[in-house]
């Protein structure tokens, strides 16, 4: 199989798995492969990898590895989170945003299935939240507050110190979903002050399906998946040794790699700038500031995003609509309405998120090939006083309500 010849704009989604991880994870397919609870040496020894890689994650939030808890994903640390506050506390009221991922949303509307209520925190024409009514969204019943630190469509930042700190001085515990930010901002637990933050490799060069969530110490915690005794009787399952390996490398990568952030947030302002003035008619999703380095999202009048994915995907290029590359879906994103975006306006938007492996060139050739791919479809489209859309390519898979990155009908 040859390698596939893209240009990857959407690292929000995924990232490439780093040469230096695959590496550290193939002794522990091929050589190192005994269960890590097993009694004799051969199981202590792989035992020892598992703290090495717990320490390394630790070290990239500033956590001690005791606070780690290894899960099968980001989605599953951000339940675990969830669900052990709600049972801790056995209060029956959680707070959340309206521009969470679906790693979050989807779990709210089964709680409130379960009887539990949600407020959802709406956002402004920016994407940011006001603190005041967090405040007054806080009930004696509040088991868990629950933010994500970035979104994964706009990379929008949110307060996360001040967050918790409204919530502790309420007695309500707070969990970030940190997923987007490990790799492209510097992480601290002490700084932020949270109770529980998770995070997931894939989105920092390590490998999919394994992730982890924070647990402060002191904090009362109830497992999410019962049976065996691993993880100090926290996590049930016997540990994916390979992916935790390269989870732990990849922290150690993650770190160093803080140092190129900069020349990717130029990057992404290249991007940003080269399009604006480039393209009339086109508009930034999102305040400048505070946001991740690597995020920009577009909003392109007169265009379905999806048919422009469809031209870039034609030319190598990979990026994803605003609201994620549940492609084909014709839900506008969820984040983008939540900040008042018209549906319109949403579904003409796409998120470009860059990464190390980026170059100027890349971004160059970007610039130059867009335009004409805009004008393309909008001397295509229908006039549309309406909202009317312009016709959905053939043969675009239809994918109904999944995501990576947050794309789905959370709305009736
Ligand atoms: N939360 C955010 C903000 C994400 O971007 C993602 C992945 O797209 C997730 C949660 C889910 O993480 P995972 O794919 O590891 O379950």
């Amino acid at each position: 199989m040859n390698p596939p010849q893209i240009k990857y704009f959407d690292h929000n989604a995924t990232t490439s798995v780093a040469s230096e991880v695959v590496a550290a994870m193939l002794p522990f397919f091929t050589e190192w492969w005994g269960n890590p609870s097993s009694a004799y040496q051969f199981g202590h020894q792989v035992g020892r990898h598992l703290d090495g890689a717990r320490q390394k994650i630790a070290a990239l939030i500033n956590a001690s590895p005791k606070e780690i808890i290894f899960t099968s994903c980001g989605t599953e640390s951000n339940h675990t989170a969830i669900e052990s506050a709600l049972t801790t506390t056995g209060r029956r009221h959680v707070i959340t945003t309206a521009v969470e991922h679906a790693a979050n949303l989807q779990l709210c509307r089964r709680l409130e299935g379960r009887g539990i209520a949600v407020t959802y925190l709406p956002v402004d024409s920016g994407g940011a939240l006001d603190l005041g009514r967090l405040e007054k969204a806080i009930r004696p019943e509040t088991a868990i507050v629950s933010v994500m630190w970035a979104n994964n469509e706009t990379g929008v930042l949110f307060p996360i110190p001040e967050l918790a700190a409204i919530c502790h001085h309420r007695g309500v515990l707070f969990h970030t979903d940190a997923i987007q930010v490990p790799g492209k901002l510097r992480c601290n637990v002490a700084e932020l002050g949270v109770d529980f933050l998770s995070i997931s490799a894939h989105k920092l060069r390590g490998p999919k399906g394994i992730g982890a969530v924070y647990v402060r110490q002191g904090t009362r915690f109830a497992p999410f998946l019962l049976g065996g005794g691993q993880e100090r009787g926290r996590r049930a399952g016997t540990e994916n040794v390979p992916a935790i390996v390269g989870f732990g490398r990849a922290a150690e990568l993650a770190v160093d790699g803080l140092s190129e952030m900069g020349r990717v947030r130029r990057l992404r302002d290249q991007l940003e700038a080269g399009l604006l003035a480039a393209i009339p008619g086109t508009q930034r999703n999102a305040a400048p500031n505070p946001r991740l380095p690597n995020t920009a999202n577009l909003a392109f009048d007169g265009v379905e995003a999806e048919a422009l994915l469809l031209m870039l995907d034609g030319a190598g290029f990979c990026a994803s609509a605003g609201s994620a590359c549940a492609s084909g879906s014709t839900n506008p994103s969820h984040v983008l309405t939540a900040m008042g975006m018209s549906p319109r306006r949403a579904r003409g938007s796409i998120r470009f998120s860059l990464g190390l492996t980026n170059t100027a060139e890349e971004v160059d050739e970007l610039v130059r090939l867009l335009p004409p791919m805009v004008a393309r479809l909008r001397a295509g489209a229908p006039p549309s006083p309406d909202g009317s859309q312009p016709p959905r390519p053939e043969g675009r898979a239809r994918l109904d309500p999944v995501s990576d990155t947050g794309a789905v009908a959370l709305a009736p």
